[in-house]
């Protein structure tokens, strides 16, 4: 197929209508069209030859041609079997593409476990993701055993808030706990919705993920995942409130394990910072 080049709504309104393909919102397709924002994701993901990717929902390619032509080894998962023809058609010309039609919260990764350890080094994630799943993906990052080195993702702006917030703010959550106890996160740059097509309603911001080494919970780490995301199911209650919902325990065991933790019992689950929530999970489960 003819090379294409997606930098501008009108080019991909014309490729969508040459190969009868309809955005559709339910699965946030928004396409990038902008070619001076893909240079700079790349420039975040910096490529090296050879690497292993996995990218979510490639959507036409805007992200995905460009790191094939550069040699990256790209394994693209994408939902929509319509997109997936005519990327195949796109990138017939290269073996280093592996287009997966799958939906990414069901993926077993025991399935792309060859595509990830045939060089036995970690891979990088990118995308521009829908917004309905970037929570859940995000919790699958720090759940599976997937070893990756960084991910570069696209997302809505009040989400990036979320992950990078800090105890007592408005958009701190479990999330941010999560974000701050596994890794380095940045945001190098937010982009104006008008850089999609469609349009979404919101602007977005570029995340880049990079696990931390030497993390202090190493064993414990699905334990810590459970302790945060229970506790902040109850965010508007104490810790020693929320804390026995979720472990059933005497409320004067959980007293005197919050205390040892250095947290104090009447505090809100939004105020309690990554580090502390690593002492009670130590406590707890050690
Ligand atoms: N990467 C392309 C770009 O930047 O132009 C498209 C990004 S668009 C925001 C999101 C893409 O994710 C769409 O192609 C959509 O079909 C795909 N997608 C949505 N839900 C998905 C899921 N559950 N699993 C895999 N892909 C999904």
């Amino acid at each position: 197929m003819e090379e294409i080049n997606i930098c501008s709504p009108r080019q991909i309104n014309k490729i969508l209508e040459d190969f009868c393909l309809h955005p559709h919102k339910k699965w946030g397709q928004n396409f990038l069209a902008d070619n001076n924002i893909v240079n700079k994701i790349l420039t975040e993901v910096d490529l090296k030859q050879n690497e292993r990717i996995i990218e979510i929902g490639p959507g036409l390619g805007a992200l995905t041609l460009p790191m094939v032509k550069k040699s990256a080894f790209v394994l693209a998962i994408e939902i929509d079997s319509g997109l997936v023809c005519f990327l195949k058609r796109l990138m017939e010309a290269y073996e280093n593409i592996c287009i997966l039609e799958d939906d990414i919260r069901k993926v077993d990764t025991s399935s792309i476990k060859h595509f990830l350890e045939e060089e036995g080094k970690p891979v990088k994630i990118v995308a521009n993701l829908p917004y309905y799943i970037t929570s859940p993906f995000v919790y699958r990052l720090f759940e599976e055993e997937i070893c990756w080195e960084k991910a570069v993702l696209m997302m809505q702006k009040e989400m990036a808030f979320k992950l990078q917030a800090s105890p007592g703010s408005y958009y701190y959550n479990s999330l941010s706990v999560l974000c701050s106890y596994f890794t380095h996160i940045r945001t190098p740059f937010n982009v104006s919705s008008s850089v999609f097509y469609p349009a979404p309603q919101v602007d977005s911001t570029l995340v880049v993920m990079e696990p931390k080494e030497n993390r202090e919970l190493i064993n414990l780490e699905k334990e810590y995942i459970k302790l945060v995301s229970e506790v902040f199911r109850y965010r508007r209650k104490t810790m020693v409130n929320s804390l026995s919902y979720y472990l059933n325990w005497d409320r004067s065991l959980i007293k005197k394990f919050l205390l040892e933790a250095e947290i104090d019992p009447q505090q809100r689950p939004d105020s309690i910072s990554y580090e502390k929530f690593a002492n009670l999970c130590r406590l707890i489960y050690n």
